[in-house]
């Protein structure tokens, strides 16, 4: 009996040690695909969803900082070091980033690969001094936000084939609450009795044609824009006559224009934000793409006279 036992303790040692040269053997090529992909974002909604969709395997660096808009940014010589570290680049193209033709030129060559995420959803038309563009502003509306991050999870799923499959599916679930979004923003905004809204900038084309209404942005399709006197006569004259009751502005870009109208036509100023970057303060709070998008449909349900 006895020598069965011993017979039994050294059977299950043998096992054992067998277990945990299995075990370490199996953890060794973990630890060498665990390297994280570098993807550079140009600007905030493109951080968030490279952010979102490759959560552990990826490190994102946002090339606007927090608290500045991307329309007037230019990388600087340390950016461009960075972004030849990255392995991806997205941009949204069609005009956001000014500098997307000299990036292209000077990352030819180089391993970096660059996705324009907005650039195949930009359909519509902008009209400025009679010169007709591509609106840019696609990441505005929810529902093209889902596509353009699906579009990401694809890319990353290339250049990272061990992990596609995550990205897949974290892409999937931020597209359901982009979803949910889009239906609140349905519910919210399906009786209303104005149907104009008066922005800051032209950021809102997309948002305006998905849930039935119109903008008319004091600034152009970059908040930089200084509107001539005309135009501010003809915003103004525009308040006053449609009954425009609220001057929908940004946080990050220039007021002055919009509080001269607000003060000429007694309209109220509340925040639209086009979700172009965060300030460092909503940062530290965890504000993000999905709760500035349900602060707008409130203050969008106030402009438009929503019941
Ligand atoms: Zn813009």
């Amino acid at each position: 009996m006895k020598r069965n036992k011993l017979d039994l303790l050294i059977f299950i040692l043998l096992v054992g040690i067998g277990v945990f040269f299995v075990s370490t053997k199996k953890s060794r090529p973990q630890n060498i695909t665990s390297k994280k992909i570098t993807i550079t974002a140009s600007f905030y909604p493109l951080a968030f969803l490279a952010k979102r969709i490759g959560d552990e395997y990826v490190d994102v660096i946002n090339l606007t900082p927090a608290g500045a808009e991307p329309h007037d940014f230019e990388p600087t010589t340390k950016d461009m070091a960075t972004i030849e570290k990255s392995s991806l680049l997205i941009m949204n193209g069609m005009g956001v980033e000014m500098y997307e033709k000299k990036l292209n030129e000077q990352l030819a060559g180089s391993s970096v690969k660059i996705v324009l995420a907005g650039k195949e959803f930009a359909i519509q038309d902008i009209v400025k001094d009679g010169t007709k563009r591509k609106d840019p502003h696609v990441w505005v509306d929810p529902v093209l936000y889902g596509k353009m991050a699906q579009k990401i999870a694809g890319e990353m799923g290339k250049l990272d084939t061990a992990h596609a499959s995550e990205y897949k599916k974290n892409a999937n679930q931020l597209v359901e609450e982009l979803n949910s979004l889009d239906r609140s923003y349905k519910q919210e905004l399906a009786s209303c009795t104005l149907h104009k809204i008066v922005t800051a900038h032209t950021a809102f084309g997309y948002l305006a044609h998905r849930y039935g209404f119109e903008q008319i942005g004091i600034s152009g399709i970059s908040p930089e824009e200084e509107p001539s006197p005309k135009e501010l006569k003809l915003i103004t004259d525009f308040v006053k006559k449609e009954g425009v009751n609220h001057i929908l502005l940004e946080e990050l870009a220039p007021r002055v224009w919009g509080e001269t109208v607000a003060a000429e036509t007694g309209a109220q100023v509340l925040v639209l934000n086009p979700l172009e970057g965060i300030t460092p303060d909503e940062e530290k709070d965890g504000v993000n793409y999905i709760s500035i998008q349900k602060k707008n449909i409130e203050s969008l349900k106030i402009a438009l006279q929503c019941k």
